[in-house]
C-alpha cells in the first residue's frame, strides 16, 4: 500500500491493465510531455502553466447552492451529477466513504445521481479508482467520466487509446501529500483534540487546517503546529516524488488554493473541459481571481530548510509565524504559486536523495525551468546545480 515503493495505488496493477503498467505509470516514467502535446498541442508557456499546467481559462467560482456534505460547494458532485442526468456519460468513477467510515475511501462506478450525491466530500487517501476499469469495460460502459487525483489522471490518459471508450470526460481534483488510511487516522489523532468526531477537514489556504465535528464546532490548528517529527514516514514516497500538484491533464480541475478564501479555483484545459465549465456556469457565482503577497522572499530560506531542517521554535515563536503568514504571507493565485514551486523544490530533493537514478525519468520537464529563478539558492545550498 503506496509505501515504501514509488506506487499511489491509482489501481492500474489490480486488474487486466496490469500489463501495461511499465508503459503507464508516472512513476516509472512520466509521460506528461508527450500527452500535453496530444492533449493541448503544444507544452506549457512560460510563468503560470509552468507550476499550474496548460489551461484555457481560469476562474473564481461556487456553487449558489451548495451541496450538503461536499468538500467546498459541491461543484465536483454537481457537474458529475450533472453529466448523468443529461446522458451525457453512462457511468462516473467517483470515490465514496466505506459504509461505517467516514473518510476511508472506496472506489466506486456510480450510475445514478444519488450514487455521486452520496460520495460528495473528500475521503483524503490513497483510492485505487482505476481498479474499476475492468468493471467499466464488462459492463460495457463506452462513455464515462472520471473524478480522479493527478497520478490517476497521470496514468488514466496514458491508458485512453486502450480504453475502448468512446467519450472520457476527467474531472481532476488538486492534490498533494496524500496518506493511506491507517496514517490518516494516526494523523488525524496527533492533531486533533477529538479526531473520532471530525466529520469534515480541510487545508486552509490561511495557513491552518479547519476540523469540523459532529456537533458543529470548528477546531483550527495552524500548519506551524503539526507535529512533524511524529510524522516522519506517513507520505508515501509516490506522493513525495509528484510533480503534478495542479492535475494538468484532466479536462478541467476544480480545487481551492488559488481562489480567494471561500471561493474554488478552476481551470479549464480542454475544449471539453471549457464545455463542462459552461455546463455548470449557470448554476454559479463567480468572483475576480485575485494575488497577493510575494512568494519570491520566502524561498531562499525554504530552500535552506529543506537542507537542514530546523528544530520546533516555542509555542509563542509559532504563534508570531502563523500570524506574519496571515497577514504577510502569499495569497490568492501567489499561494497557490508559493505551495506548488515548494512540492516541486521538495520532491525534486525527495527524488535526488532516494531515487537518483530515476530522476532522468520521472522528474518532468516543467520542474527545472519553473524553479529556474531560485538556481543560484539551490546550488548556494546543495552545492549542486538545480538542472540535471
Ligand atoms: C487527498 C486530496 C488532497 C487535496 N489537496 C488539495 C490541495 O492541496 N489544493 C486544492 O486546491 N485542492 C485539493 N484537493 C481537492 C479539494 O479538497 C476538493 O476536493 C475540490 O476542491 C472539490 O471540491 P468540491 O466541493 O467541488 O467537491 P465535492 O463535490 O465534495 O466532490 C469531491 C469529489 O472528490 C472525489 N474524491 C474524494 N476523495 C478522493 C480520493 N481519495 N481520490 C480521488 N477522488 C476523491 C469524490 O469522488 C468526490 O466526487 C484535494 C483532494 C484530495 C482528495
Amino acid at each position: 500500500m503506496g509505501r515504501p515503493h514509488l506506487c499511489s495505488d491509482c489501481g492500474v496493477c489490480d486488474g487486466r491493465y496490469k500489463p501495461q503498467m511499465a508503459q503507464t505509470c508516472a512513476f516509472v516514467r512520466t509521460h506528461v510531455e508527450a500527452l500535453e502535446q496530444q492533449l493541448y498541442g503544444r507544452l506549457r508557456r512560460r510563468g503560470d502553466e509552468e507550476l499550474f499546467g496548460v489551461f484555457r481559462n481560469m476562474y473564481a467560482a461556487r456553487l449558489q447552492q451548495p451541496v450538503a456534505d461536499a468538500q467546498w460547494s459541491g461543484m465536483v458532485t454537481t457537474l458529475a451529477a450533472r453529466l448523468l442526468e443529461q446522458k451525457q456519460v453512462e457511468a462516473v468513477i467517483t470515490t465514496r466513504a466505506i459504509p461505517g467510515t467516514r473518510f476511508a475511501p472506496q472506489p466506486l462506478l456510480a450510475r445514478t445521481v444519488s450514487e455521486i450525491r452520496a460520495s460528495a466530500g473528500n475521503k483524503p487517501c490513497l483510492s485505487p479508482n482505476l481498479s474499476l476499469l475492468d468493471q467499466v469495460r464488462t459492463d460495457g460502459i463506452k462513455k464515462l467520466a472520471v473524478i480522479a487525483t493527478s497520478c490517476q489522471v497521470q496514468m488514466l490518459r496514458a491508458l485512453q487509446p486502450q480504453l475502448e471508450l468512446t467519450h472520457l470526460d476527467i474531472i481532476g481534483i488538486p492534490c498533494s501529500d496524500n496518506v493511506t488510511y491507517p496514517d490518516l487516522t494516526l494523523f488525524l489523532r496527533l492533531i486533533s483534540h477529538s479526531p473520532d468526531t471530525i466529520v469534515h477537514y480541510e487545508f486552509m489556504p490561511d495557513y491552518s487546517v479547519w476540523m469540523r465535528h459532529e456537533d458543529g464546532h470548528i477546531e483550527r490548528r495552524n500548519f506551524v503546529d503539526f507535529p512533524m517529527d511524529k510524522l516522519d514516514g506517513v507520505f508515501p514516497s509516490a506522493c513525495l516524488s509528484c510533480f503534478d500538484y495542479a492535475n494538468s491533464l484532466a479536462d478541467i480541475t476544480i480545487g481551492y488554493m488559488g481562489a480567494p478564501f471561500g471561493w474554488q479555483w478552476v481551470l479549464t484545459r480542454t475544449e471539453r473541459g471549457q464545455a463542462l465549465f459552461d455546463l455548470l456556469a449557470p448554476e454559479l457565482n463567480t468572483t475576480p481571481l485575485t494575488s497577493g503577497g510575494d512568494r519570491t522572499r520566502g524561498m531562499p530560506r525554504y530552500i535552506q530548510m529543506l537542507d537542514r531542517p530546523p528544530g520546533k521554535p516555542p509555542k509563542l515563536i509559532r504563534s508570531f509565524i502563523a500570524f506574519l503568514q496571515r497577514r504577510r504571507g502569499p495569497r490568492g493565485l501567489e499561494f497557490a504559486r508559493a505551495v506548488i514551486e515548494m512540492k516541486l523544490l521538495r520532491n525534486l530533493q525527495h527524488v535526488r536523495r532516494q531515487f537518483a537514478r530515476y530522476e532522468p525519468r520521472i522528474v518532468p520537464y516543467y520542474v527545472y525551468s519553473a524553479l529556474a529563478p531560485y538556481a543560484n539558492d539551490y546550488s548556494a545550498t546543495f552545492n549542486r546545480q538545480l538542472q540535471p
